[in-house]
């Protein structure tokens, strides 16, 4: 009698809501573990799928089960922790499992190749081939490539994170150069932290750090609020240097290191060692690379932008969310998790200590604290001599104006420069002039796939759509009447600088925004010149308001502060409020006092009188009352259900069919809004429209969610549309 053959259930990256059985080869004895990687036949393709568990049965006849091609891994690549957090995940955002597990791994461990387990080699260099200068084989760019590689990372690589030929390796090995050498794991580097020299903690330091200190082994949530130029991040770097020293690894979330390579830099120069730093614009081999560093222990500080919550870790003390209320940590399309709550739901099942920080937490971060569930820490001065700098509305009104420079501003910005300050002017709007309009018959400009404007850009004669990123040169005469009197109207940055430069002849005037800083390198060198006060007047967008420590600037002017006061989207005035503390928060933060300019035509709206009387915690203490009043998060828990399409009316048919069926499975305390058209209708050319699903009762939301979207698909209407889920959308339009 032949014995049953084993069944494993297996997560194939496909849209469907389910995973799928399969028997194993009768060559293979032993079900491999779940995270483990198979090959898989699918349809008419063979798909990479993971191990999920085994079955005893399988709801398919035997003789129809498919068996699995291959066992890709000797080892599985998930481990069981953040297999189950990947589960969670695609239950709680509403995501096909196979997807999800596939968003997480990297893109290398997609394909079809075996990874080597810890017991692997690395490739490392030897003495004389860390004498050698990889500039001086220009004509082997590739063992140039792998020379280079290896001196970055002195404790070796992997094979399959050198995406050369083994050829290439073994040429530089027979010039005695490299070397194959096993890897120990979980051996990694320790070198001690130094603080630096003559740093005092302050009591509010200090007490944030005994507090999460007590933590411990167990699992504990702290929001850390700190005011701008508090030390916050001296915090994190003291309660991390004794994890390293112990062995822990320490996980670090940050929104987005290309904005901020100073804090890399710090985290860097604090340690010495290598750190692992994740972020989009890491290739597949180093980002494998890192990867297999983290879970066999080899790196021990991880640092990385919202995906890097799927890191493996051997040997977890700590996770540090900067800047938890960025909106960068929220994915937008996929699997849209938001990377801190993922966070917060991982430290609790690593039963290790969390912290939240920022000087703008979110409403979210601040009622789990008045829940009782979160521990409050503040650090409300900041540190060493900076004082908090001062804060003042510029009401434009009847003022002067040179495009978006008030007299007044000017004034106060040429005291500035003659006391030697370094300024920092700030308007989130790029390009030279939002609208371009003929003076004869009133023409404006609009995007041929959006229910937008073109943006003019002048110096590349181009007309831009900043939501669909198409582009056209400058209309010279009017489609509609043939004038040639078109007008940019309104400002950009762009067009900010050419004032600027005209007002201060003779000082460097820096312009930082997406279209100066796309080549690579550039903006690293424009930060440079920021930092150093090389440049006197920096003009940026929000690129400019994050994180940044410019110790040299004395004035922030925030040119328009009336862009983001009169949104419809609930988490306006929130962004709004983070938005202009954190700006704010560039000046005055060494020893020279800064000064706030916030100029505006709405001297007496309640927000930015708040903003600058009481500062952001009373702000948030009103907006937190204001959102139990209207029932809105976090206060109740919403959904949203996107659709689109190249015709108008089937987003609207495919949403009224959805919430046909979903008025027959809610519960009384879910409500549904809907549907309507997007706030932008037409976007890319396409036709967009949502229904809001909204209730004071998380579970009841969950409990629809799982019995209403895996149906979706089999709606009439669900062909001729894309739709997507968002669960805490931060956005509702
Ligand atoms: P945050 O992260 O809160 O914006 P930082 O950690 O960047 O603040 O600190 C701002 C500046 O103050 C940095 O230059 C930092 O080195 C310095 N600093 C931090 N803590 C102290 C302290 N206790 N005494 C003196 N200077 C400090
Ligand atoms: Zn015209
Ligand atoms: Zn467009």
């Amino acid at each position: 009698m032949s014995a049953a053959p084993i069944i494993v259930e297996v997560a194939v990256p496909s849209p469907l809501y389910r995973s799928f059985d399969y028997r194993l080869p009768p060559a293979v004895a032993a079900a491999p573990p779940p995270g483990t990687r198979v090959l898989v036949p699918f349809g008419r393709q063979q798909l990479v799928g993971m191990v999920l568990g085994t079955r005893q049965h399988s709801d398919l006849a035997p003789g129809k089960l498919k068996a699995v091609s291959e066992i890709l891994d000797a080892e599985p690549v998930f481990d069981p922790e953040l297999l189950q957090l990947l589960r969670w995940a695609a239950r709680y955002y509403q995501h096909p499992i196979g997807e999800a597990l596939a968003t997480a791994l990297p893109v290398a461990l997609r394909k079809t190749k075996p990874v080597a387990g810890d017991n692997a080699t690395v490739w490392r260099l030897t003495e004389l081939g860390r004498e050698q200068s990889p500039a001086r084989l220009a004509r082997a760019a590739r063992q140039a490539e792998v020379l280079e590689a290896l001196q970055s990372h002195p404790q070796g690589v992997a094979r399959e994170a050198l995406p050369v030929p083994l050829s290439v390796l073994k040429a530089l090995q027979s010039k005695d150069w490299i070397l194959e050498v096993a890897v120990e794991p979980g051996a990694p580097a320790r070198t001690p932290a130094a603080v630096p020299h003559g740093l005092q903690l302050t009591k509010a330091q200090q007490h944030a750090i005994d507090s999460v200190r007590e933590a411990g082994d167990q699992f504990r949530c702290f929001l850390l609020e700190g005011v701008t130029g508090s030390g916050k991040t001296e915090v994190y770097l003291q309660l991390i240097a004794p994890l390293l020293e112990s062995g822990r690894q320490v996980l670090v979330l940050v929104p987005e290191i290309g904005l901020t390579p100073q804090l890399v830099d710090r985290f860097r120069s604090r340690f010495q060692l290598s750190i692992c730093v994740l972020h989009s614009g890491l290739g597949d081999a180093q980002r494998l690379l890192a990867w297999r560093q983290a879970a066999n222990g080899q790196a021990c500080l991880i640092l990385g932008t919202r995906s890097a919550i799927f890191t493996p870790l051997k040997n977890p003390g700590l996770i540090i969310v900067d800047e938890e209320h960025d909106g960068s940590f929220k994915q937008q399309d996929g699997l849209r998790y938001s990377a801190r709550d993922l966070a917060v739901w991982r430290a609790h099942q690593l039963d290790i200590p969390i912290l939240l920080g920022s000087a703008t937490p979110s409403l979210e971060s601040l009622y789990n604290v008045q829940q009782g569930r979160y521990q409050h820490l503040a650090l409300a001065q900041r540190a060493g001599n900076a004082l908090p700098p001062h804060m003042r509305l510029l009401d434009l009104r009847g003022q002067t104006m040179h495009g978006l420079l008030s007299d007044a501003l000017l004034q106060t910005m040429h005291r500035h420069l003659h006391n030697d300050g370094q300024i920092l002017v700030f308007l989130n709007r790029r390009g030279y002039a939002p609208v371009l309009l003929c003076h004869a018959c009133g023409w404006v400009a609009e995007c041929r796939r959006c229910d937008a404007r073109m943006t003019v850009h002048r110096r590349r004669g181009e007309l831009r759509c900043h939501h669909c990123g198409s582009q056209r040169p400058v209309d010279r005469f009017c489609p509609a009447c043939g004038s040639s009197e078109l007008l940019g109207i309104g400002e950009g940055t762009e067009r900010v600088e050419q004032a600027l430069g005209e007002h201060f002849a003779g000082q460097t005037v820096l312009r930082i925004d997406r279209d100066t800083t796309r080549r690579k390198g550039a903006l690293e060198n424009a930060l440079d010149a920021a930092q150093s006060g090389q440049a006197r007047i920096l003009l940026g967008t929000q690129m400019l308001a994050k994180g940044h420590h410019f110790p040299g600037v004395t004035l922030v002017a925030i040119l328009d502060a009336d862009q983001g006061l009169f949104s419809t989207d609930f988490r306006a005035s929130e962004r709004m409020a983070q938005m202009i503390i954190q700006v704010a928060g560039r000046a005055g933060r060494s020893d020279k006092p800064g000064e706030v300019l916030i100029q505006t035509h709405h001297p007496d709206h309640p927000l930015l009188l708040q903003l600058v009387a009481e500062g952001y915690p009373a702000f948030a203490t009103a907006a937190l009352q204001e959102r139990r009043e209207a029932m809105l998060p976090p206060y109740a828990s919403m959904a949203l259900l996107r659709a689109e399409a190249a015709a108008a009316q089937h987003p609207r048919t495919f949403l009224e069919e959805a919430c046909a069926l979903a008025e027959s499975l809610r519960d009384d305390s879910v409500q549904l809004w809907g549907p309507v058209t997007a706030p932008m209708e037409r976007r890319a050319g396409r036709y967009r429209a949502q229904l809001l699903v909204q209730t004071a009762q998380r579970a009841a939301l969950q409990r629809l969610l799982t019995a209403w979207i895996p149906c979706l698909d089999s709606l009439k209407a669900a062909r001729r549309v894309r739709w997507s889920i968002d669960v805490d959308p931060m956005d509702t339009y």
